[in-house]
């Protein structure tokens, strides 16, 4: 078995490798932090979950150079959340090393305190393409002095339209560099990247001997979707659903008429800001809407658990999408069920995406009609979150110790940057309220408000 002692590296690395709880290389680290450290380009195809940050971001960091005054890697990934997520990582991994900043850099925040962050210095940028290029035309970035490009996540990337921003951004960058692409899936369009972007790239691909989970998958020919929709979920009465639509108007419409049945529904397209999209996945993650209807926005990336069952109100136009839409459930090697419901024109789509799915007749299910998806908690934001050094615990020591709510009328608890969120039993959340509008946290008065 590979150690991380196997790949020679330094020993106060390997130190704060297991400081960080970090023993042995995942599949995807042994086989890419040589080829990476010998500075070859490369392609990965490997999928969260798999060690995939710790791979890239461990040899660019044994590489940065103490006495460089500009950036010398960037980053590109699609999300906010991943540009976070990878940031989290890199700060651990290069504690080891004297000042290594890094900074992120995507839409929804404010320019100029991105810019202020900037003129202090970066070693590593990680960004959206979008927010990128921004800062790149506004010469807020110096990009010459980049040594290494990373492009994580690069399906996703070019799913959402952004391969001509990279493509800009890339053809700005030092012609004498690593070039470094991730990506879960090789779709056909691909080779729009990495033609243009790596030099003889070495390939590495990783098997994922993840538990196979199943996922029970079912399919309706119907005349009526919205009943159609309703029959399937008093009969399966699932926990947590996710209903996709092809289209955001679709999105709003089936999100109405669940919202007039009763159920506590949230919707996720691209038409909402970014932080309405953080507040609804939120809430349908907390249970508060436990019931989320989406594009496929939601069909990549999204990772919440007990999700028990999908349904494609629209059939997806391809394959690929299906597979992405059902891979929402049966996460955590939980078992998980898919609901397909096609007029006859899904059906003649979906005979072409995935022909081995036979329809059953509806009329087979035993809807319970007393049946409602309803929210037993609710959520309340607070005007306070990581910048104002607001913890969990703060929040939860508030609510039990001084307010005098029980700790099981109390659920997930999110610490954002700016904001915290937590869920409360409904019965108790008029108190809840009450109590955090006049009482304090962390010896603070902040602004308590109700999400619906
Ligand atoms: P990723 O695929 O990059 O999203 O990583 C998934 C998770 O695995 C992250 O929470 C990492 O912190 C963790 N991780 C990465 N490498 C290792 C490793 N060698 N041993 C244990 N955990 C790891």
């Amino acid at each position: 078995m590979t150690t991380f002692q196997n790949l020679s590296l330094p020993i106060n690395l390997l130190e704060n490798l297991k400081s960080l709880g970090y023993e042995t290389p995942t599949p995807i680290q042994e086989q890419s932090i040589p080829l990476l450290r010998d500075n070859k380009d490369l392609i990965a195809q490997a999928k969260t979950g798999s060690g995939k940050t710790l791979a890239f971001l461990l040899p660019l960091i044994l590489k940065l150079d103490e006495n460089e005054h500009f950036p010398q890697a960037l980053i590109i990934a699609p999300t906010r959340e991943l540009c976070e997520q990878i940031s989290g990582e890199a700060n651990k991994l290069a504690r080891y090393k004297k000042d290594v900043k890094v900074i992120t850099l995507y839409g929804g925040t404010s320019l100029r305190t991105q810019v202020a962050s900037l003129e202090k210095g970066a070693d590593i940028l990680i960004g959206t393409p979008g927010r990128l290029l921004d800062h790149f035309s506004r010469e807020t970035i110096h990009l010459g002095e980049i040594k290494t490009l990373i492009l994580d996540e690069a399906d996703r990337m070019l799913d959402m339209g952004f391969a001509d921003d990279i493509l800009k951004l890339v053809s700005n960058l030092p012609k004498q560099r690593q070039s470094i692409l991730f990506s879960a899936t090789y779709p056909e369009n691909i080779d729009k990247l990495t033609k243009v972007i790596l030099k003889n790239p070495v390939e590495v691909k990783i098997v994922s001997k993840e538990k196979e989970v199943t996922i029970e998958e079912f399919v309706y020919e119907v005349d009526d979707k919205d009943k159609a929709l309703l029959t399937t979920l008093k009969h399966f009465q699932p926990n947590l659903a996710l209903i996709f639509c092809n289209t955001k108007v679709k999105t709003t419409e089936v999100s109405d008429m669940l919202h007039k049945q009763g159920f506590d529904v949230a919707t996720l397209n691209g038409d909402l800001e970014q932080y309405e999209r953080q507040e609804m996945l939120l809430q349908f993650a907390n249970g508060s809407l436990p019931v989320l209807v989406a594009t496929d926005l939601a069909a990549r990336g999204l990772d919440i658990d007990g999700i028990d069952l999908v349904i494609n109100y629209d059939t997806p136009m391809k394959t690929e999408d299906y597979t992405h839409r059902i891979g929402r459930t049966g996460r955590a090697e939980k078992s998980g069920l898919a609901v397909t419901l096609c007029d006859e024109y899904g059906m003649r789509k979906l005979s072409e995406i995935k022909p081995q799915l036979k329809a059953e007749n509806i009329s087979t299910l035993t809807p319970n009609k007393n049946f409602y998806m309803q929210g037993e908690v609710a959520t309340l934001c607070i005007d306070g979150g990581k910048k104002k050094k607001v913890r969990a615990g703060d929040i939860l020591g508030t609510l039990c110790k001084e307010i005098g709510i029980e700790p099981k009328e109390i659920g997930k608890i999110n610490v954002y940057q700016k904001n915290s969120y937590v869920a409360i039993k409904k019965t108790v959340i008029k108190k809840a309220f009450n109590g955090l509008k006049s009482g304090k946290i962390k010896g603070k008065n902040l602004r308590v408000w109700w999400l619906d």
